[in-house]
Parts: structure tokens; C-alpha cells; sequence
């Protein structure tokens, strides 16, 4: 068996809570470690195929990306993000010391990267990183515009990304949905927003759209959400919200954050992996596609070649190399 510390089998007891999400969600370093160097005990121990550094908005679903197109079931995700799994969704009105409280006062998850030396306010009062699973997207506004062509002149995009993000290849077979399709369904920004609703909204809504109509033809085009305002829907600010439920007898997922995605991955992810190893909880990491070690800063990546080849982190003086080739 593995010579590492005492494992964390349980959750963690505090003065206030049980860290019930955190250790049921999470893996620890030393089982993400033993499940993928043989060295250290279990002799069917895996490499992880591809390592996702900060499990926030992005990297949450880039991760859950990966393991959802993985047919073959043949490679393995890790996650490694710096905070903690704090928040299980996207909360509003949190306590101040919670929310973003200003450069220079980190508050209970926030923190600065870098120091800016631009001289532009924004940039000096920038927050910074919220460091917890699901990253700012456990924060943000949920407004999501949808890309139009009229935005990405200045700076110029270059003509193939836009092509590639605009242009239906989902799914491969009758190809219906762009990426930003996809992007805006995942949001839920798709749909009108629900989340301000009802006959005063309405008619001001109608209001405002008959007013717009009835603009003379000028230089300034007032567009809707996705660059044309044919309908009083075109108005709808483009909300990753939803206030109502999909299907009776269901919550409504409220606002978008990566976590619930992440969280939901992970469960399949450890579904199988105990399916695989029944009554031994431990090996069963060594199956497990998909794993989050929290708490985990990386400080630097070392480099052969053009590969990453470890990676030093912030958390138990730890370093994390491949045994049998680079890390993704
Ligand atoms: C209050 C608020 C409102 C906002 N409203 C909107 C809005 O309405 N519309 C909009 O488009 N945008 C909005 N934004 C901005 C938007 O939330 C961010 O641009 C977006 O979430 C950034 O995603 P990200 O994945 O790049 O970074 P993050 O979500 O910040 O993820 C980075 C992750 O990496 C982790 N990490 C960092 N360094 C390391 C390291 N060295 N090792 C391991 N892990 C690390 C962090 O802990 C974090 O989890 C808002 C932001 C805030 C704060």
C-alpha cells in the first residue's frame, strides 16, 4: 500500500461545518499522486493525460469538456485550482468581507496575482482572482452578449477563429450549432430572460421597441442581443439566469457557474471509478477519469523542450511530474 500521510477519508470537522462538498467533491494530493505513479504503490496507477491548472470559470468547463468527449473512456483529467471548493453554485448578496472588497483587502476568498503598473483606474482597483473552485464564476454578473461581427474589429480577430466559432459543426453528423451556440445554450443565454418578467416589463419593453422603430435613419444602429432587433425579444439582456425550473418538480439552476458542471462530471467520474474497484475506496482513485485536488497552488512549470515537464506546487511542498511522459 502507499506510504503517504494518514488519508482523508471523512470530511473535515470545524467550529462551523463539516467540509462535506470539499471532501466529497475534492481529491487530496496524495491520492491524485498515488492513483498516477505505480512507485508509489498501486502498481495499475495511471499518468493523468491532460492537468488543468486553476479549476475557475474557464477551467472548470474545459475540464468537464474533456471528460464528456472522452468516448473511449482512455484518458485521465486533472484539476489543480489553488482555493478551496467554497461554493457549490453561483451565490449573490453575500456577506462584503465575501464579495469582492477592493485591491489591497482580500477578503475570504479573494486575491491578487500580479501587481498592475498600468496607470488606469480599473486596472488599479481590479479585485482579483476569486481563488476557489469554479473561480469567478461563482461571482459574476451573468451578462454574456453574444458575439457579433461589429465587436471583434479593434483589435481585428483573425478571420479563422471567428469562422470556427460562428460557422454550425455541432453535432459532426447534421451540424445545426456553432461553438458559440453551444456556448450560449451551456449559459443559458439562449433563452429570453425570465429572471425580469411580467406585464410591467412587458410594456416597457414594447414600449421602448416601438421607440426604437420609429428612430429616423441615422449614422447609429441600435441593435438586440445578437446583432438584430426584429422582435421586442431582441431586447432581452443575454442572462446566463434562469429564475424559472426546465422541468416540473425541478429547481431552477439559477445562474450560471462552472461548478455545478464540474461537480456533476465529477460524480460520473467517481460513479465509475467504485464501480470499478467495489469495497476499495482507495484504488478506486486509480480509475477515477476525472479529479479536482483543491487547495493546490502551482508555482512554477519547468519546461523540456517545448513540453511541461512538472510542475512545483504551492501546497505540501509537493512537485507533480509524469512518470511516463510530459504533462498535457
Ligand atoms: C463581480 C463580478 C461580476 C462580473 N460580471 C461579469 C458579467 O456580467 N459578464 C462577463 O462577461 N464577465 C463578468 N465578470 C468577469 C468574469 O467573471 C471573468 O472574466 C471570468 O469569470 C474569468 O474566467 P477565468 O476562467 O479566466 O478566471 P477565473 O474564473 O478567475 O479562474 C481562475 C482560476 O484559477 C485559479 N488559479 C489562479 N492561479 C492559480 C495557480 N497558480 N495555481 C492553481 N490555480 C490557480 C483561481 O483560484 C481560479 O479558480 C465579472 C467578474 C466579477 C468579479
Amino acid at each position: 500500500m502507499p506510504t503517504t500521510p494518514v488519508p482523508i477519508t471523512i470530511p473535515q470537522d470545524t467550529s462551523f461545518t463539516f467540509d462535506v462538498l470539499g471532501r466529497y467533491g475534492c481529491n487530496t494530493l496524495e491520492e491524485a499522486l498515488d492513483s498516477a505513479v505505480p512507485s508509489r504503490g498501486f502498481t495499475d496507477a495511471r499518468p493523468f493525460d491532460h492537468i488543468v491548472i486553476g479549476g475557475g470559470s474557464f477551467g472548470s468547463v474545459l475540464a468537464t469538456r474533456l471528460f464528456n468527449v472522452d468516448d473511449a473512456n482512455a484518458h485521465r483529467v486533472l484539476v489543480l485550482e489553488a482555493g478551496p471548493l467554497v461554493l457549490p453554485e453561483h451565490v449573490q448578496n453575500l456577506l462584503p468581507t465575501f464579495s469582492p472588497p477592493g485591491k489591497d483587502n482580500p477578503g475570504t476568498v479573494w486575491g491578487q496575482p500580479w501587481e498592475s503598473d498600468s496607470p488606469m483606474g480599473w486596472n488599479q482597483n481590479f479585485p482579483g482572482l476569486a481563488y476557489c473552485v469554479g473561480g469567478r464564476s461563482c461571482f459574476w454578473g451573468g451578462w454574456s452578449p453574444y458575439f457579433i461581427a461589429s465587436e471583434v474589429t479593434d483589435p481585428p480577430w483573425p478571420t479563422e477563429v471567428v469562422t470556427d466559432l460562428t460557422t454550425p459543426v455541432l453535432p459532426a453528423a447534421n451540424p445545426t450549432e456553432s461553438y458559440l451556440d453551444q456556448a450560449a445554450r451551456i449559459l443559458g443565454t439562449n433563452v429570453t430572460n425570465d429572471f425580469v418578467s411580467g406585464p410591467l416589463h412587458e410594456a416597457l419593453r414594447q414600449h421602448l421597441f416601438d421607440a426604437i422603430q420609429a428612430r429616423p435613419a441615422g449614422p447609429d444602429v441600435l441593435t438586440g442581443n445578437r446583432g438584430q432587433l426584429a422582435a421586442t425579444a431582441d431586447l432581452e439582456a443575454p442572462l446566463a439566469v434562469a429564475s424559472a425550473s426546465e422541468r416540473p418538480g425541478f429547481f431552477g439552476s439559477n445562474k450560471f457557474s462552472s461548478v455545478q458542471l464540474l461537480l456533476r462530471a465529477l460524480r460520473v467520474a467517481q460513479g465509475e471509478a467504485e464501480a470499478a474497484s467495489p469495497g476499495d475506496l482507495r484504488r478506486a482513485n486509480v480509475f477515477e477519469r476525472l479529479m479536482i485536488v483543491d487547495n493546490c497552488h502551482v508555482t512554477r512549470l519547468e519546461r523540456n523542450g517545448n513540453r511541461i515537464s512538472r510542475l512545483l506546487l504551492g501546497c505540501a511542498g509537493e512537485s507533480f511530474a509524469q512518470s511516463t511522459g510530459p504533462c498535457g
